[in-house]
């Protein structure tokens, strides 16, 4: 395979066939779309891209929110380029997965971080095929179809040999995903691409946290030796400053969540996280937390909303689905149902004490111990830490239902889901669907039956007890 990779194209931008490859043609000439673009005008592009591409970019040009998706297509564009860049002038491409903060990487001047379920979730909304082809490929090799598709389907591309390849593999699930870690160590030691492991151990007490501090801080070391750059701490504060930025603009935007109807647009939620996992610590991401603010605020002062009314405010327990922005996020907003937040889009960004080198790493190793779904599903008791965080998050954002899309990766999610829908319920009297698919594949479940299976629990159950709550 590593022959395939020397002799195929992986320099050559002619007929690469590659995930990574592929993507950076379509963001290259959707970056070139102007703000402001007429409907008719939209239209003209929707008709000659192909049906998948034109189905996603319909989706996020969307007028509500048409310019908002500009400045995210121009910040990912932007960050696809630089990874690509980085290579030739002689920076490293360290592969992230999401439960990683990337700002890290951001430390050093001579790397970039590429991450793995981001590239997934573009291949999957703007290819022609979605990611179908890399995740076959994956399962072709004989790699087993439990492990989750956020990552091995840009993974599998990787291990065609015929995409861009990373200089570094960072592994930071071990415990809280072993699906995620053993895709990355796979494709590590299958192309031969160093990796580097952050351990978390599950105890959140004082032991376990300064246990992490020094796995944390031992992998700083490794970083340092696999980049060949010292940590300065000028640019760690330079860099560290930006991610306070973007993160003021995190709770900003999550405050206005709070506003019934929610002035927020759905697929916000995955704008955040978008941003979250790829640029904290430059500053493109708080110019795009504060697009994204700027919008909802203005939409809250003009009391501009898409559906008659709000008729459900809905918390995802874990993650949403990627592959039909439009029949998901767009849709559910249509219809008066608010995607408030998932376990990613909760990442409750921590602000990073920049006084000294010292303080900036304890900083950022407590940021990494508190990352989304390290938190809940690498922690002592998985039950108790996602119950506690999203009981606590039903409460605050005021939400009347929530909804677990587990897909069949997620096993560890699923062996607890009864205990966590039942206690959800018990303590914040929102009602549970849980609904089955796989939220980077649409061969698993369709949309239509998704759509079937929230409609009507939005009717059946969660319209009828606000009514009868409404009823003298
Ligand atoms: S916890 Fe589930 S969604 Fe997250 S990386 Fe693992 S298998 Fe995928």
């Amino acid at each position: 395979m590593r022959e395939m990779a020397k002799g195929g194209p992986t320099t050559s931008r002619r007929g690469a066939e590659g995930l990574f490859e592929r993507v950076e043609s379509l963001v290259e000439v959707a970056m070139q779309l102007p703000r402001g673009m007429s409907d008719e005008e939209v239209e003209g592009l929707l008709r000659v891209l192909p049906p998948d591409t034109s189905r996603s970019m319909r989706a996020l040009l969307c007028p509500r929110f048409r310019d908002v998706s500009l400045d995210f297509i121009a910040m990912i564009g932007e960050w696809v380029q630089e990874v690509r860049r980085a290579k030739s002038e002689g920076r490293k491409v360290v592969l992230v997965p999401f439960n990683f903060p990337p700002e890290i990487i951001y430390l050093f001047r001579n790397a970039i971080p590429l991450t793995s379920e981001v590239m997934t979730t573009l291949g999957v909304s703007v290819l022609e095929g979605q990611g179908e082809r890399y995740w076959d490929y994956a399962m072709g090799l004989g790699i087993p179809d439990y492990l989750c598709s956020s990552s091995t389907i840009e993974l599998g591309s990787i291990l065609t040999g015929r995409d861009f390849e990373p200089d570094i593999i960072v592994q930071s699930a071990p415990g809280a995903c072993d699906a995620n870690s053993k895709i990355h160590e796979f494709v590590s030691l299958h192309m031969g691409i160093p990796q580097v492991i952050l351990e978390k151990p599950t105890e959140a007490t004082s032991r376990g946290r300064e246990l992490h501090r020094r796995y944390f801080m031992a992998f700083m070391r490794r970083l340092e030796e696999m980049i060949g750059e010292e940590l300065d701490e000028g640019r760690m504060r330079e860099v560290l400053e930006e991610a306070n930025r973007a993160s003021d603009l995190y709770y900003e935007l999550y405050d206005l969540k709070k506003f019934s109807p929610c002035p927020v647009p759905n697929i916000f939620s995955i704008f955040t996280y978008g941003t979250r996992f790829t640029r904290w610590g430059r500053p493109q991401a708080a110019e795009m937390m504060r697009s994204m603010v700027e919008l909802s605020r203005r939409r809250r002062e003009e009391g501009a909303y898409p559906a008659p009314e709000e008729v459900a405010r809905c918390m995802w327990l874990y993650i949403g689905y990627y592959f039909d922005f439009l029949g998901f996020f767009n849709w559910m907003e249509e219809r008066g149902i608010t995607y408030l937040n998932d376990i990613l889009s909760l990442c409750q960004p921590r602000h990073v004490d920049t006084t000294s080198k010292e303080s900036m790493l304890a900083g950022l190793a407590e940021a990494s111990f508190e990352y989304p779904m390290t938190r809940q599903m690498g922690a002592d008791s998985m039950s108790l830490s996602w119950i506690e965080d999203m009981s606590h998050f039903i409460r605050d954002l005021n939400a009347n239902c929530a909804i677990y899309s587990g897909h069949h990766a997620c096993k560890q999610t699923w062996s607890i889901v009864n205990q966590v829908r039942k206690e959800i319920t018990r303590r914040t009297g929102a009602p549970v669907l849980c609904l089955q698919g796989d939220s980077w594949i649409r061969r698993m479940t369709p949309t239509s039956v998704l759509q079937e299976e929230i409609s009507s629990f939005v009717d059946n159950v969660v319209t009828r007890r606000r009514r009868a709550r409404e009823r003298p």
